[in-house]
């Protein structure tokens, strides 16, 4: 069984999941308005994952005998610039979900946890992944010139 307090952190991380859905879905429709319908896609798959983050939680939290929650989920913001900016941003959001994983590492740790700190270190290996793929596409985007970009959200669009 669960303690209360690893259970509320993990409830806490849920909502953060959330939040990262909608914020790709925002970049995914602004991404839409824009003309760059690869660079949308690829938005909505990213905002799928986090949706499966959250339910893989909440799972998680379920077989453990505690109880799942979706707290209050806080508006995300609407409107970005180039698609430069917004992968930025993206990279920047996933540095700050991989320090929210660690914070809930330490959580585990400290409840000695050993279950669900073996569950989260699934999550400190995709949070590798996330900040190398976004890091990568900001890196593509600031090699690409005008027309570079426009093949750059093709090949996006095929993931
Ligand atoms: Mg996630």
């Amino acid at each position: 069984m669960i303690t209360k307090k690893l259970q509320d952190a993990i409830n806490g991380q849920i909502a953060a999941e959330m939040w990262s859905a909608n914020l790709y879905l925002s970049m995914s429709f602004y991404f839409e308005k824009e003309g760059f319908s690869g660079f949308a896609s690829w938005m909505k798959k990213q905002s799928q994952e986090e949706t499966a983050h959250a339910c893989a939680m909440a799972d998680y939290l379920i077989k453990r005998g505690g109880e799942a929650k979706i707290d209050k989920i806080d508006v995300v913001p609407q409107g970005w610039g180039t698609p430069l900016e917004v992968f930025e941003a993206a990279y920047k959001h996933e540095c700050h979900i991989s320090k929210l994983i660690d914070e809930l590492v330490s959580v585990a740790s400290s409840e000695r946890d050993n279950a669900t700190q073996d569950f989260l270190w699934g999550f400190v290996r995709e949070q590798v992944e996330e900040e190398a793929t976004a890091q990568g596409i900001v890196d593509k985007l600031k090699k690409a010139g005008d027309a570079g970009i426009f093949f750059i959200d093709s090949q996006l669009g095929h993931r």
